[in-house]
């Protein structure tokens, strides 16, 4: 390949130029000379390496850099940052070097986008989970290392097509997993979504492309249809003199994606495959946010003149934003020929917001309510990050499990409001007041009935702490609370309850080793703990105080200089470590069905993959190889979490062997029905049925049936059948 060096000198300063003229806000000399110093350091760290692309890596950091500045609408701090985010980590420029010459706060940022370079944990982690816990620790001191995290990550997205398909199944995963929920969170919703897109389409690529390209037959009578339902709210909006703009468009490709999944219709049958939205034009500087409210209702109110509203599709964000900013009026309509049509409503300003999230926040500081909201909950990351027992896996699922959750709003006696997480119950509400409420829980009143301390809040709930001083935490508290908040004040006193419980057996056990002479040092009490097989001294100590286990067995064991001799010490198993590395050595390539293969494996029941799925095997603890399907409901996790256990596999094409497949059916009840299905499956296709069952509820038949099927076409032929039977309105492949 010929590369032209001098159009490449041209090209990157061309890139440059476009960056430093897409910075909107003004830029004073000494930033200026600093942006121009982080260019020259970057280009030249980076000038003997080129991206997977052949291209020049400097391309990568120019346009994480102008991904700040444009779609995030960061300023000159993000623009240096963005240029050197990969140069302590890739090339010979050192955090001292960043320091010296841009001072702490820079230095800081990048040092929060520099992965921890250690090896992984196999048993508990990933080093993948640890750089993101860290990234977070940085996020509290400085919001910008995520989002230029983000910028980075998206640049990565947009250019994924040059990696290797391994490659692209793990970040994709990643990006599924933590990154695109991440901006979700912070409001960055345009982010968000293409984020989301993206890994669909390298993860389900028939999948994107069927959706893609049913967008683009079914566009120009969707264009036709919005331009009707909106004709007479023009008319009436520009009656009333606001000021707007007004458009639909379809909403994101994984979003239709989900929807045909969950609901398992075809993409005809989803009915908002589009919103309308429309965007009030108040002249932000002076209006005060009781104007904007108002605006939005009596655009509310016009647009339910014309169109009649479904009363239980109403959604009020205006009043109390969401905590990631997001405020808008949203609401599904009755449209012309009989189609329900969802309507966003909010200002400029609030789009903005929508769209560009937090960095949109500073924009407008003025508006408090919700930047507050955002503060809360970057408090409340540092308070989990802050709890040094949380391992980072554990960490991580309660992370999520905050990012995921929506919002109830609850309310204190004297009508405070607190927001809590979705399914968050009575014990949850206590700990939200008070640690100290919390561990001394013994009920609740909501609502001025008296509830246990288990049950869960609805949203408006108003709810009153009973407390006991003799109250104490229990086991199984655990299972009634969602908030991380409470979880660990949970564990801890559990922990401490423990201790005074296992101080207790130290005790025991000190006396009853003097009695039988047992020479306790460091190897001695390791080897006690093997022998007994617990895991920690705390743990064994313990134990001897609630009597479950038995001191004098050391009796027999000893030697007669008062040590254990290793013959009688349970034999070690093969570190997971070394059975990961043996698998991974022995093997490019699982070829599935194929006899000669040596290595043993097991087809996962959690998705039930059959040949012609795209699928890889995972490497389990005790359980040996097990294949799951790509598109598995735990493959996002499995890939992004311990991309290293993970085995490459695929199928052999042999006929002989039949795997189990399940369909769920939906239809109206048919006299009959089961008959006609049975008679389908087994005499036409001449497939062996395992399992059918019916159920019926008034009218409407739901049915899962098992079957035995050579592979996926074999499967799709079958399903395509039974779709043309009389009364049949849906029939999807089952995971389990
Ligand atoms: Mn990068």
């Amino acid at each position: 390949m010929h590369i032209d060096l001098e159009a490449e000198k041209k090209e990157i300063l061309r890139r440059y130029r476009t960056l430093l003229k897409s910075i909107r806000r003004k830029v004073d000399i000494k930033e200026k000379k600093d942006i121009r110093k982080a260019f020259e350091i970057a280009v030249d760290a980076h000038k003997e390496m080129r991206r997977k692309s052949g291209e020049p890596y400097i391309y990568h950091p120019i346009a994480v850099a102008q991904i700040c500045v444009e779609e995030i609408g960061l300023g000159p701090t993000a623009v240096i940052c963005g240029l050197l985010h990969d140069t302590v980590e890739d090339t010979e420029v050192t955090l001292n070097d960043i320091e010296r010459q841009f001072g702490i706060k820079v230095a800081r940022i990048i040092d929060g986008l520099t992965k921890i370079s250690e090896v992984y944990d196999y048993n508990t982690s990933s080093v993948q989970l640890e750089n993101f816990k860290k990234m977070l620790l940085t996020m509290s001191d400085d919001v910008r290392v995520i989002l230029i995290k983000l910028a980075d990550r998206l640049h990565n997205m947009r250019t994924l097509e040059n990696m290797k398909r391994d490659k692209q199944l793990k970040i994709a995963s990643e990006t599924q997993y933590l990154y695109a929920p991440l901006a979700h969170r912070l409001g960055l919703n345009s982010i968000k979504t293409e984020l989301e897109d993206l890994s669909l389409k390298f993860t389900e690529p028939e999948q994107y492309d069927f959706i893609t390209q049913k967008l683009k037959d079914t566009e120009k009578e969707r264009k036709k249809y919005i331009t009707k339902f909106c004709e007479p709210l023009i008319e009436s909006l520009d009656a009333a003199g606001i000021k707007y703009t007004i458009k639909g468009r379809p909403k994101s490709i994984n979003s239709i994606n989900n929807k045909i999944k969950k609901q398992g219709i075809p993409f005809e049958n989803i009915y908002d495959i589009f919103a309308v939205r429309i965007i009030i034009d108040n002249d932000n500087t002076e209006e005060t946010t009781a104007d904007e409210k108002a605006l939005c209702w009596k655009s509310y109110s016009i647009v339910t003149d014309h169109y009649l509203p479904s009363p239980d599709r109403l959604r009020d964000w205006v009043s109390t934003p969401k905590t990631n900013g997001y405020e808008s009026l949203h609401t599904t309509v009755m449209g012309p020929d009989g189609k329900w049509v969802e309507v966003q409503i909010r200002t400029v300003r609030m789009d903005e917001i929508a769209e560009k999230g937090y960095a949109a926040h500073w924009k407008y500081k003025e508006s408090n309510t919700s930047e507050n909201a955002l503060d809360n909950w970057i408090a409340k990351i540092r308070e989990t990050l802050e709890n040094p027992d949380s391992n980072a896996l554990e960490f991580l699922d309660e992370f999520k499990l905050n990012l995921f959750a929506e919002e109830i709003f609850v309310f204190t006696p004297n009508g405070e409001l607190r927001r809590l997480p979705h399914n968050a119950t009575a014990l949850d509400f206590a700990f939200e007041i008070h640690s100290r409420v919390g561990v001394s829980c013994i009920g609740a009143k909501v609502n001025s009935k008296l509830v246990p301390l288990s049950h869960v809040l609805k949203s408006g709930d108003q709810v009153e702490i009973l407390t006991s001083k003799k109250q104490q935490p229990k086991e199984d508290w655990l299972k009634y609370v969602v908030t991380s908040k409470a979880k660990n004040r949970i564990r801890e006193a559990l922990r401490d309850a423990k201790k005074v419980i296992s101080d207790e057996g130290k005790i025991i056990f000190d006396k009853k080793m003097k009695a039988l002479n047992v020479k306790i040092d460091g190897m001695g009490i390791k080897k006690i703990l093997s022998f007994y097989k617990v895991g920690s001294a705390i743990e064994l100590y313990y134990k001897i105080a609630k009597n479950s286990i038995n001191l004098n067995k050391l009796k027999d064991i000893i030697d007669g200089d008062g040590h254990i001799a290793d013959a009688h010490l349970p034999k070690a198993d093969k570190p997971f470590e070394q059975i990961v590395s043996e698998i991974r050595g022995s093997t490019e390539t699982l070829v599935l069905g194929d006899a000669l293969d040596k290595i043993d494996y097991k087809l996962s029941p959690c998705c039930n993959p059959i040949p012609g799925d795209d699928v890889f095997g995972f490497i389990t603890i005790g359980e040996g190889i097990k294949i799951h399907r790509v598109s598995c409901p735990n493959a996002v996790q499995l890939l992004s979490n311990y991309a290293y256990r993970v085995v490459k596999a695929k199928w052999t094409s042999q006929e002989s062997i039949q795997f189990l497949a399940g369909m769920k059916l939906e239809g109206v009840d048919d006299v009959g029905i089961v008959n006609n299905l049975t008679k389908i499956i087994s005499e036409d296709l001449m497939v062996n049925m395992r399992s059918i069952s019916f159920d019926t509820d008034d009218g409407i038949f739901t049915g899962k049936i098992m079957v035995y099927v050579h592979d996926t076409a074999h499967l799709d032929n079958l399903i395509t059948k039974l779709m043309t039977v009389n009364g049949v309105h849906k029939v999807i492949r089952m995971d389990n």
